[in-house]
């Protein structure tokens, strides 16, 4: 009996062992999964993030006879972000008429002074003058190589709050205008002309076509500036012509008085105002007549603000203004290469501009070289 009763004890203890052992294994597997399970989440995650990741960077052929360092805007890399207000505006692949924007923004009695062609030894600093005692801010078209000529005076500009912004590297229609090549490639020098001034990894980026970009049968580059403004857009850069001047590039020079006069003219009936002025070794006039200008507009209640300064309220843009405008509103600028006005207009008018169609040029050829 006891060896029976001792043969049915072992047997369960051997029973119990096995249990032991079964819920030993099923407790590892559960925990393996578990850890699986773990391991393949962290995986997912990682490669969703690196997904999110810009493209790598791509480079164009070309005869290296120039570099650039523009950046391409596609669709895995963000839209540009200005430096100084981050703006919600649309990005510039979507519509890079800044002008546009502008007026179709909502917001109301804004004025963007501009000076074109600088920075000059004698002019700037009297228009700086001018700006520091009214307190306004301002954005200057600057020439790439008149930076590197008057890098103090650059530098002064930057330092007192004003945006500079890219007027090409030599102002020279022939040369310029060649192709959308030849124009990209004066951007970026004058581009890498603003970084060096204001040590900005990334300055906001804003072209003023030398002459305008208007599209205007009378001007015979306009076929050239058009394409430009997709290159433009496909490298994250926003243009900006204007809709009001003071006439310090119109027809015969005129007195402080005169580009007053002018202005208001050009100014009347109008929200938004970006105004076109030079701050060219000749324009004396202009610098006498900022003062006066700046009073007269502030009467009329409009505040001051750089060009990368935008309250957009507006969800459309570009709704039909262009059918107001007409080939004959074309408006110059001044050609450093000495080439004759193009013609003078009194009243400051936009023209259409197509909109911007990605990658369709800007690169697909010639010296330059995105990365
Ligand atoms: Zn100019």
């Amino acid at each position: 009996m006891a060896t029976m009763n001792e043969f049915e004890r072992r047997r369960r203890e051997r029973r119990m062992r096995e249990r032991r052992r079964k819920k030993r294994i099923r407790a590892a597997i559960i925990l393996t999964a578990f850890v699986c399970a773990v391991i393949l989440i962290v995986i997912l995650v990682m490669s969703r993030c690196s997904s999110n990741k810009p493209a790598e960077t791509v480079q164009l052929g070309g005869d290296g006879t120039s570099e650039t360092t523009l950046s391409p805007q596609n669709e895995a890399t963000p839209a540009p972000t200005p430096t100084a207000n981050p703006m919600t505006i649309p990005p510039a692949s979507e519509n890079n008429d800044l002008m546009d924007i502008i007026e179709d923004s909502g917001q109301e009695k804004r004025c963007y002074l501009t000076f074109d062609d600088g920075p000059t030894e004698n002019i700037t600093p009297q228009i700086l003058d001018t700006l520091r005692r009214y307190n306004v801010k301002a954005t200057f078209f600057e020439i790439g190589s008149l930076i590197q000529t008057n890098p103090s005076m650059a530098r002064r500009v930057y330092e007192e709050g004003h945006l500079i912004a890219n007027h090409s590297d030599g102002h020279n229609y022939a040369k310029l205008y060649v192709s959308t090549d030849t124009f990209m490639n004066e951007v970026n020098e004058c581009y890498e002309a603003i970084k060096d001034i204001t040590g900005e990894a990334e300055p906001f980026k804003l072209v003023r076509f030398p002459g305008g970009g208007f599209n205007s049968s009378a001007d015979s580059y306009s076929p050239v500036k058009q394409e430009c403004k997709d290159a433009l857009a496909e490298y994250g850069f926003y243009y900006c012509d204007w809709n009001a001047l003071n006439g310090d590039a119109e027809g015969k020079t005129k007195d402080a008085d005169e580009l007053l006069d002018y202005l208001i003219d050009s100014a009347e009936g109008q929200d938004n105002l970006v105004v076109l002025m030079h701050d060219a070794a000749s324009k004396q006039a202009t610098a006498d007549a900022l003062g006066s200008i700046i009073e007269y507009l502030r009467g009329e209640g409009y505040t001051f603000h750089r060009l990368d300064d935008i309250e957009y309220q507006s969800s459309s843009v570009g709704t039909g203004l262009d059918d107001e405008y007409t080939d004959s509103d074309y408006d110059e600028d001044t050609d450093m290469s000495g080439d004759e006005d193009e013609g003078s207009t009194p009243a400051p008018r936009r023209t259409t501009s197509p909109a911007p169609s990605s990658g369709s040029s800007g690169g697909s050829s010639g010296p330059i070289i995105i990365q």
